[in-house]
This record gives C-alpha cells, structure tokens and sequence, in this order.
C-alpha cells in the first residue's frame, strides 16, 4: 500500500474530461459569455472549454490554497484580488477538481461581489463527492475515494515535493541520509505507486539540490535538511 494514493492522470484524459464537460454544459443550455480559470489548476481545462465551447473571453483568478501537493494549507486565499466589470455576463468558473471546495468557494463569492456578472456556474472535471463541501454545477468525473491526482501540468513540481517529503520524513524516522538514484526511484514507487518518466526524478533532483535540500556527491544523494 502507497504512503500516499496517487493516480497519474495522461493527457488524453484531460481532452476527454474536457469533452464530456463541454457536452454536459451545452446540454444544460448554459451559454457563457467568459470562462474564469482558477490557477493554476484550472487554467488547461478552462482553455479547453473556451475551445469547445467557442468561448472567446477568458479570464482568470489565482484561488490558492494546496501550496504543497497532497497537503493543504489553512485557508484559501485570492492572490492578486484584481476587480473587472462582467456586468451583464454569464460566468463559467473552471477548476480542474473540487476537493475541500475551499478554492471554488472562495472564487465564486470574489467573483460574484467584485466582477458582478449577471450569473455565475461552476464547472471542474472532478469533484471529490466525499469530501467536497460544494458540487459544482458541471462536473466530468465523481471521485468517491480520496486520491491526489497527478495532473501533467504539474509533475515536476509534484514529483519534487513526492521526492522531497519521503527523504526528509525517511530521514527523521531512520535517520537514513544516503541515497542512489536507483534507491530513490524505488522507494518513490513504493511511497506514491506510481512511476514517472526518468526526466522528472533527474530534474527533480536538481530543484531539490538548487534549494539545498540534498546534495549530490560521487552518484549519491545526501539529504542536508532532516
Ligand atoms: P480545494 O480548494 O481543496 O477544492 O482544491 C484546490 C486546488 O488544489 C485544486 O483546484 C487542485 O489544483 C489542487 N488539488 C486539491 N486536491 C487535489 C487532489 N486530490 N488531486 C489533485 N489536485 C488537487
């Protein structure tokens, strides 16, 4: 059993999600005049479904809140709390999945208070319905199990933090210091099951030797922060 459920999601599911969105958005007659992303997670999906749904206006609003993958931070905030006028627009807030519904939440009230379109809907490929303090209005996949997704546009940022917390968590319970590479890309399929393509691990490694968290000596990884 992984440490921590990961599911590697591929490209081809996220223009397939995408599709079935945009289906179920046309069905519902839904016609928005712009589509708001949510970075960054939102930014793919939304993008897409200005494509297929032949939405030209696209904006977009950064609602943080899992600075670190699969570990939340306390609250969600707006980043850059810029206000444009929508009124008289139909809004379409994307989100490439509602997990807490923290973020999504936050966006819509922002939204709905200082951009005051004449309606707002929300939309995510995913919507984690055991944990989700919200349903969006369209949604692609229900996910009734907790996992992380591994979305493609965030892998190497993933796999970086993944590498990181097993080292220094390894570190703390064993003391365990030295690593090779082949070790590290073993124990990460043990802690996370699954595998990544060899690039990630290797620039992974670099980031994390960039930020003095290892160092790297003769092929052996050292881990410096315990
Ligand atoms: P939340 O506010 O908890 O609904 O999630 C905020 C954002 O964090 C999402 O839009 C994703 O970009 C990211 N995120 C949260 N949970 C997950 C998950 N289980 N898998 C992948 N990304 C996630």
């Amino acid at each position: 059993m992984p440490r921590v459920p990961v599911k590697l999601v591929t490209w081809d599911e996220i223009v397939e999600w995408s599709w079935k969105l945009a289906k179920s958005i046309e069905e519902a007659n839904y016609i928005p005049d712009v589509i708001i992303g949510i970075a960054r997670g939102g930014l793919v999906p939304a993008r897409l479904l200005c494509d297929f749904l032949g939405v030209e206006n696209f904006l977009s609003i950064q609602s943080q809140h899992w600075t670190e993958a699969a570990k939340a931070s306390e609250k969600a905030l707006i980043k850059f709390p810029y206000t444009v006028d929508l009124s008289g627009m139909r809004a379409l807030v994307v989100d490439d999945i509602v997990d807490t519904g923290d973020s999504m939440i936050l966006a819509k009230r922002f939204i709905e208070s200082n951009w005051r379109p004449k309606e707002v809907k929300l939309a995510a490929l995913q919507w984690i319905s055991s944990v989700a303090k919200i349903k969006p209005d369209f949604y692609a996949i229900e996910v009734r199990e907790w996992v992380w997704f591994q979305y493609p546009w965030t892998r190497l940022e993933d796999v970086t933090q993944f590498i990181k917390r097993m080292l220094t968590e390894l570190c703390r319970e064993s003391g365990r210091r030295e690593w090779s590479y082949s070790d590290i890309v073993t124990s990460f399929r043990e802690w996370y099951g699954v595998e990544v393509e060899d690039r990630y691990y290797r620039e992974a490694l670099r980031a994390l030797a960039k930020k003095g968290v290892i160092e790297s000596r003769d092929g052996t990884y050292i881990v410096k922060q315990c």
